[in-house]
C-alpha cells in the first residue's frame, strides 16, 4: 500500500528544508525524507557562511593544475584522489572546460545573483519566522601572509568589485586593526562588507520544528531506495519503511542525489567533495569577526558558544574515513594565522560532502523527460548561501509559476 501525498522531498539538508519551506507556505501537503537526521549532512558540517563574495566558480583558470600539484602533498586544502572512474574523468573534463575564463565570468554572474537573491530571502526568513540561529550581518575577513598569496586574491578581489560585489582592500596594518588577533605576519586582507553568517545546524533545525507546526510530515531514518518510473512519471518512491505515492518529486539528496537517478535518461555530474569542520569551544579569546585564512584555505566562524574552522577539499568519493593529517592541517594554519589559540578545546570534529558540479553551479530543474521530478543539488561550496534562493524557485517549479530567474544555467543536461 503506498501513501498519496502532494510533494515527496529527499533529504533533510538545507537544500530540501528550504525547499519544504516554501513548498508549505503555497499551502501544499509536504513529506520529506531523510535516510539519517535532518542537517546530518553536509549541512550541519559547514562553516555557516553566507557569502556573496565566494561567486567566483572553483572551476576557475589555472585551479585544476594547482589541484594536480597539491595532490602530491596529502596535507593541501585541495585534493583529487586519482582512481579508476569514467564518472570521475568526465566531471574532471567538464571541469576543465568550465575553468576557461570566459565561462568562469558567465558563472560569477549567475552566482552572485543568486546569492544577493538568497541573502534578502535570509533577511526576510529570519525575522518574520523569529529564528534563532545566530544569524550575523558582520562581513567576511580575509587574511593574507605572503605577497603571492595576497596578489592572486587582490586579482579576485578586483574581478568581484567590477561585477558590483562591496570589496574594501585593506593594508597588513588595517587588517590587524580590523582583527587583533591576527598574527603579525599578516601582510594584508580584504574584507567584504556584504557576507553574513549564521549557525547552518540551528538554522536548518529551526525551519524543521517550524515545518513540523506547520503539518509538514518528517521521516528520519529513512532512506528512499529506488524511484519507480512509468512513462516518463515517478510512480512510487520506494523507501526502507514504507511506499509513498507523490504527485511530484523533490531531488535534494545532495552528493547522494546521483544514486537515486541512475535508471533515468540522464545522469547528474555531481561529485562529492568532502570537507571537514572542526568546532572548538570559544576560548576566552576568539576573532570577532568570520575570517578566510587565505593561504590555507581555511574558515574561521565565531558562532555563540563555539568557534568553528573549516577547511579542505577532497574529490576522494564517498569516503567515510576521517583523514587526521588533513584536521589537523586546518588545526595548525589557524594557530599559524591566530594568536592565543594555545588551548582548544575540541567538541566535534564533521565532515560534510559538498555536492559539486564540473561548472560550480547548482542543478535546478524539473528533470528532463519526467513531469513529476524535480531536482535541487550540486550547490558545491554555497549550499547553506543558496538554501532560501532555491527552495524559492523549487517551489515556483513545482507549482508551475515561472520562476523569478532565468534557470537555463541550471539545467541538468548542459554537461552532455
Ligand atoms: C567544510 C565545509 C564548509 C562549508 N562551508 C560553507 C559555507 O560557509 N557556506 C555555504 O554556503 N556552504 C558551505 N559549504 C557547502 C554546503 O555545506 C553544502 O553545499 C550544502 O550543505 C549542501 O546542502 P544539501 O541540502 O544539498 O546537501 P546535504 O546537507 O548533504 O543534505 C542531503 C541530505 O540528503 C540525505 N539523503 C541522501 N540520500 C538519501 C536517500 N536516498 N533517502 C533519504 N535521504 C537521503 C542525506 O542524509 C542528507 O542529509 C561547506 C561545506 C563543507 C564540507
Amino acid at each position: 500500500m503506498s501513501r498519496d501525498l502532494d510533494v515527496l522531498v529527499v533529504g533533510g539538508g538545507a537544500i530540501g528544508i528550504c525547499s519544504a519551506y516554501f513548498l508549505a507556505e503555497q499551502g501544499l501537503q509536504v513529506t520529506i525524507v531523510e535516510q539519517k537526521e535532518v542537517a546530518s549532512g553536509c549541512s550541519g558540517a559547514n562553516a555557516g557562511l553566507i557569502v556573496p563574495s565566494h561567486s567566483i566558480p572553483l572551476a576557475s583558470p589555472g585551479v585544476l593544475c594547482q589541484g594536480l600539484k597539491w595532490m602530491l602533498k596529502p596535507e593541501s586544502p585541495f585534493y583529487i584522489k586519482l582512481r579508476f572512474s569514467p564518472i570521475l574523468f568526465n566531471w574532471l573534463r567538464r571541469f576543465r572546460k568550465a575553468s576557461k575564463y570566459q565561462q568562469m565570468l558567465l558563472g560569477l554572474h549567475t552566482l552572485r545573483d543568486l546569492n544577493y537573491s538568497s541573502l534578502e530571502l535570509f533577511d526576510h526568513i529570519i525575522s518574520s519566522e523569529s529564528l534563532s540561529c545566530d544569524y550575523r550581518k558582520d562581513g567576511w575577513l580575509l587574511a593574507y601572509r605572503t605577497d603571492k598569496g595576497l596578489n592572486k586574491a587582490l586579482d579576485e578581489a578586483r574581478l568581484l568589485e567590477d561585477h558590483d560585489i562591496d570589496v574594501k582592500i585593506l593594508s597588513a596594518d588595517d587588517t590587524l586593526k580590523m582583527e587583533p588577533m591576527l598574527r603579525d605576519e599578516i601582510t594584508g586582507g580584504i574584507f567584504f562588507p556584504d557576507d553574513a553568517h549564521l549557525d547552518p545546524e540551528r538554522f536548518v533545525l529551526a525551519l524543521t520544528e517550524l515545518l513540523q507546526e506547520r503539518g509538514v510530515n518528517i521521516h528520519r531514518q529513512t532512506k528512499v531506495l529506488a524511484l519507480e518510473i512509468s512513462n516518463g512519471h515517478i510512480k512510487i518512491a520506494r523507501t526502507t519503511k514504507e511506499d509513498f505515492k507523490p504527485k511530484q518529486v523533490v531531488l535534494a539528496a545532495g552528493a547522494w542525489s546521483p544514486e537515486l537517478v541512475q535508471n533515468l535518461s540522464h545522469e547528474l555530474l555531481v561529485q562529492p567533495a568532502k570537507g571537514y569542520s572542526i568546532s572548538v569551544k570559544k576560548p576566552d579569546s576568539y576573532p570577532s569577526l568570520p575570517l578566510y585564512l587565505g593561504e590555507a584555505k581555511v574558515a574561521v566562524t565565531p558562532l555563540e558558544d563555539i568557534l568553528r574552522f573549516a577547511g579542505t577539499m577532497e574529490l576522494s568519493g564517498m569516503d567515510f574515513s576521517i583523514n587526521r593529517r588533513r584536521v589537523d592541517a586546518i588545526m595548525h594554519a589557524a594557530r599559524d594565522y591566530l594568536r592565543e589559540l594555545e588551548v582548544l578545546e575540541i567538541i566535534d570534529t564533521r565532515y560534510g560532502f559538498r555536492p559539486c558540479t564540473p561548472d560550480g553551479l547548482p542543478l535546478i530543474e524539473r528533470f528532463p523527460g519526467y513531469d513529476n521530478l524535480i531536482v535541487a543539488t550540486g550547490h558545491c561550496m554555497l549550499g547553506i548561501s543558496l538554501a532560501p534562493i532555491t527552495g524559492k524557485l523549487v517551489s515556483q517549479l513545482v507549482r508551475g509559476q515561472t520562476p523569478d530567474m532565468d534557470l537555463s544555467s541550471f539545467r541538468v543536461d548542459r554537461f552532455r
